[in-house]
C-alpha cells in the first residue's frame, strides 16, 4: 500500500547507503525539517538524560567515529548531507530502545545503555540507526503519521481522545505508538539494510561488530520474559532478535575488509557506571494509591485499580476498562482562571458550570462541559490549581453520557491535590548502576541478595543486562552491573 502511494507521487530520492535511487517522497531538506520538529516532541515526551555530560559526550564520540566511516562522508553523498550535523541524544527513559528520525536525529535510551556490555555493541546499535537515516527509510506516510501522533500529546488534549471505546488505553499506549509507526513501516528490507550498514560502519571504525550478537541474544530474552504490551519498542520494531543473533556474526565475517578488533568493555562500563536504572522516582511515582512528585512537592490520589503512565509532559490515569481517563499537565498560563478560559475557548468546547474555588488552600478554578469530536461528544471536568509558581491542570475525560458516573471521581482526584511534606516520599532517590568485580563462585542471583531492585526491574532482567544466566557462575573478577 505504501509503495503504491509513493509510486503515484512519482518521486524518487537517493539512498545514500547504496547510492541508488529509490521510492521516496522527501528531499533531504524536508527530511531535516520533519526530523527537527519530531525531535522537539521526542525531547518533550521523554526528556533528555542530562545529568551525566561525560556519558553524553562519550556516546557522541563513538557515534561520530562510526559516522565518519559511513556513507555520510562518501564523496558520492551530496554535499548538503555531508555538511548536515547529525544529532545523537540519550533519552531519560528506562525503556530499552534506539531509533532514528529522518534528517539525522538519533536516540538511545539510558535503559538501552544499561543492557550493552561494551563499546563495540554500542557502535553497532548506533551504526544501525545511522543506516536508517542514510538509507532514508522514512516515508511520507510514516513521517506524517508520526507527527500526528505526537501532535496529540500537545496542548489540545481533547483532540486526542475519541468518544467511548477504549479511550484510556489509547492514550496510555500512544507514547510508544508514535515511535512504532515510524519504524514498523520501515519493514524488514530496511532493517536488514540498516543491520548491514551498522556492521560495516562499526567494522570500518575499528570495532568487532560480531560482539553485537550477544546483545541481540539479550534482547531476545528480554522479549521472551516481558509479555504482551510491555515489550520494549526496540524489539517490536526490529527483526527477530534470535535471527539477528545468527546474521550479525555472519555479516561481520562477510567481507575481508572487516578487520575491527576493538571491543572496549572496560571503558564502556566505566562510562555507564552510575547511570540511573529503572524508573526515576524524582520525576514522580505511584505508591500506596497516590502519585508523588518529590521535586515539584505535591501528591494526589490515584483511583483504585486505574492504570497509570508518567512522562515529563503528562501523568495519565486510565480507568481499567478504558472508559475514562484523568490527565495531569502543566498549563502555560499564569493563573488558574486564565488557563480555564483558554480551555473554554477551544473549538467545539461547550462549558457547563465553572467558577473559582480553592483546593487545599491553593487558588483554583474548575469547569465542566462537553467537547465535540469527530466520533462523538466527550464530557470533561477540568480543575486548574495554582501551586508552587505553576498552574496544574487536572483534566478528567469520558464519553458525555458517562460523565454522571465518573464526574465525582474527577473532582475527588483534583480535591486530593496537596503539598507533599512527608520526608519518606520527598527523599526518594533513583537506583543507579554499580559496576563491580564478581567474587569467586558468584552468580547474578547471589550478588542480588540483600539488594532492593528498583520498581519494575526483575532479577532476570539484571541477568539479561549482564548478558548471562541468573544462576550461571561468573568468572572470578569479571565485571558485573548491578542496581545499587
Ligand atoms: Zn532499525
Amino acid at each position: 500500500m505504501l509503495a503504491i502511494t509513493l509510486t503515484a507521487c512519482g518521486t524518487t530520492n537517493q539512498n545514500f547507503i547504496t547510492g541508488e535511487n529509490q521510492r521516496g517522497a522527501y528531499s533531504w531538506q524536508q527530511e531535516r525539517e520533519l526530523g527537527a520538529q519530531a525531535d522537539q516532541q521526542i525531547i518533550a515526551q521523554f526528556g533528555l538524560y542530562t545529568e551525566d555530560p561525560e556519558l553524553t559526550a562519550y556516546v557522541e564520540r563513538v557515534a561520530q567515529n562510526v559516522l565518519e566511516t559511513s556513507a555520510y562522508t562518501d564523496p558520492s553523498t551530496p554535499a548538503e548531507v555531508r555538511s548536515t550535523p547529525f544529532v545523537f541524544r540519550i533519552l531519560d527513559s528506562p525503556v530499552v530502545n534506539a531509533f532514528a528520525l529522518p534528517g539525522g536525529f538519533m536516540y538511545v535510551t539510558r535503559g538501552l545503555l544499561t543492557y550493552l556490555e561494551n563499546e563495540a555493541q554500542l557502535a553497532v546499535v548506533l551504526g544501525h540507526e545511522i543506516g536508517h537515516v542514510l538509507g532514508r527509510h522514512s516515508s511520507e506516510q510514516a513521517a506524517r503519521a508520526q507527527l500526528n501522533q505526537f501532535g496529540l500529546i500537545g496542548a489540545a488534549v481533547l483532540g486526542g481522545v475519541v468518544g467511548g471505546g477504549n479511550v484510556a488505553q489509547g492514550i496510555l499506549e500512544y507514547g510508544s505508538t508514535g515511535l512504532q509507526l515510524l519504524q514498523l513501516k520501515w519493514g524488514r528490507g530496511a532493517e536488514r539494510e540498516a543491520d548491514m550498514a551498522g556492521v560495516a560502519y562499526a567494522e570500518f571504525a575499528g570495532y568487532d561488530a560480531a560482539e553485537a550478537a550477544r546483545f541481540f541474544r539479550a534482547l531476545d530474552r528480554l522479549s521472551a520474559q516481558s509479555g504482551g504490551g510491555s515489550i520494549p519498542n526496540f524489539m517490536s520494531t526490529h527483526p527477530d532478535p534470535a535471527e539477528r543473533e545468527q546474521t550479525i556474526p555472519q555479516l561481520a565475517n562477510s567481507d575481508p575488509r572487516y578487520q575491527g578488533e576493538m571491543i572496549n568493555a572496560e571503558e564502556y562500563l566505566r562510562q555507564i557506571e552510575g547511570v540511573v536504572v529503572g524508573e526515576d522516582p524524582r520525576q514522580g511515582y505511584v505508591e500506596d494509591g497516590a502519585f508523588y512528585h518529590p521535586e515539584l512537592r505535591f501528591r494526589f490520589d490515584v483511583p483504585r485499580g486505574w492504570q497509570t503512565q508518567n512522562s515529563p509532559m503528562a501523568f495519565v490515569m486510565g480507568e481499567p476498562n478504558g472508559q475514562a481517563l484523568i490527565q495531569l499537565t502543566l498549563a502555560s498560563q499564569s493563573s488558574a482562571e486564565a488557563a480555564a478560559r483558554e480551555l473554554a475557548s477551544q473549538q467545539g468546547v461547550q462549558v457547563g458550570r465553572g467558577g473559582a474555588t480553592t483546593v487545599n488552600g491553593n487558588r483554583a478554578y474548575r469547569l465542566d462541559g462537553a467537547a465535540q469530536q469527530q466520533n462523538g461528544t466527550i464530557g470533561f471536568v477540568a480543575t486548574f490549581i495554582e501551586y508552587g509558581g505553576n498552574v496544574y491542570q487536572i483534566l478528567g475525560l469520558t464519553a458525555q453520557n458517562a460523565l454522571q458516573q465518573y464526574g465525582g471521581t474527577f473532582v475527588d482526584v483534583s480535591e486530593s491535590f496537596s503539598r507533599l511534606t512527608d520526608q519518606r516520599y520527598l527523599n526518594r532517590q533513583p537506583s543507579r548502576l554499580e559496576v563491580t568485580r564478581a567474587p569467586g563462585g558468584a552468580t547474578i542471583s547471589s550478588l542480588l541478595r540483600g539488594r532492593t531492585l528498583p520498581s519494575g526491574l526483575t532479577e532476570e532482567e539484571v541477568a539479561i543486562m549482564n548478558q548471562v544466566e541468573l544462576n550461571q557462575p561468573i568468572p572470578t573478577g569479571q565485571r558485573v552491573k548491578l542496581p545499587e
